[in-house]
């Protein structure tokens, strides 16, 4: 009867696509920013916390605050990081880690308005658009749960304090939790990170290719197959992030998926006050959170083995 059940789901699976909901994530994008800049020590940081706890604990299984001690890496004094965790299926060993950063940058030091630069940034796109697209999944598997597989999340901090050049100065959130995460421990890890642009462009970043090839061509060829051109199939450049971090200390396969042409090549609203969710779409989150759940529920059925 099992048996039967199931080839009765991979028959059905087989022809049906699960839709994301991209104007749920955008809500949550903008609910985010209405809290104002998120840098650690800032209200806003405070109270997205709270935001983000709430949410999980309402749509996970558990949720986890770990806090620690960073030094700052621009004002060399010692700062609180909040890193958030929060399980579905606990109980199972076959799991994958999806995480995104939620602290914004406190510097807008790219902004071309010198008067600017020493202002914080919004972060809709840089900070907001990676848990937006956390959020909107957490609450779809709490509705369509998956039976074989677990899913942890990692709300991290402290990714955007660095300072530019000093690539250890970056992903301070997870490094620290890296030595203290829970097991079991996932077999994977997928990092969403500036996939809020309205321009959004996909192409692989680099350090996920040599990290994680399978993982990368699994995820990237699915997007083609569910038609969200996006997702490029070549090479881009090479980001530090926090899938490099959390490679690093623990050697679990860890991937980016991440734009960093913000709006495009041509002009850039990276780490300058134009992060906003003006120039953020439901569209962009609803392609790669239906990617996203697509892949999960394909991994719950062993389709992807
Ligand atoms: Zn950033």
């Amino acid at each position: 009867m099992k048996l039967l059940l199931l080839l009765f789901c991979v028959s059905i699976y087989s022809q049906t696509v699960l839709y994301f909901d991209g104007n749920n994530a955008m809500n949550y994008l903008n609910q985010q920013c209405d809290l104002g800049p998120r840098y650690p020590g800032s209200s806003g940081h405070t109270k997205a916390i709270q935001v983000y706890k709430k949410h999980f604990e309402k749509y996970s299984d558990d949720v986890m605050l770990f806090d620690d001690y960073v030094i700052h890496p621009h004002s060399l004094d010692s700062i609180q990081l909040t890193n958030i965790f929060s399980r579905l299926n606990p109980e199972i060993n076959n799991r994958i880690l999806l995480m995104a950063h939620f602290d914004t940058r406190e510097i807008a030091d790219k902004d071309l308005n010198q008067d600017n630069q020493k202002k914080p940034i919004l972060g809709a796109n840089d900070g907001a658009s990676g848990i937006a697209v956390l959020m909107e999944m957490v609450r779809f598997l709490n509705q369509n749960p998956l039976s074989n597989l677990g899913v942890d999340f990692l709300l991290t901090d402290g990714e955007d304090m660095g300072k530019p050049g000093d690539a250890d100065s970056w992903a301070l959130g997870a490094k620290v939790f890296s030595d203290r995460i829970p097991s079991p421990l996932p077999f994977a890890a997928i990092c969403v990170d500036m996939v809020g642009d309205t321009e959004l462009t996909l192409p692989i970043e680099r350090h996920s290719y040599m990290q994680a090839p399978q993982l990368v061509l699994d995820i990237w060829k699915l997007a083609q197959e569910l038609g969200y051109a996006q997702f490029q199939m070549e090479l881009g450049r090479a980001i530090i992030d926090d899938h490099t971090a959390f490679y690093n200390k623990t050697g679990i396969p860890s991937i980016d998926i991440i734009d960093f042409d913000y709006p495009n090549k041509n002009i850039n609203y990276w780490h300058t006050l134009e992060d906003t969710p003006d120039k953020c779409s439901a569209q962009s989150l609803e392609a790669v959170g239906t990617v996203l759940i697509n892949y999960l529920y394909r991994l719950d059925l062993g389709m992807n083995e």
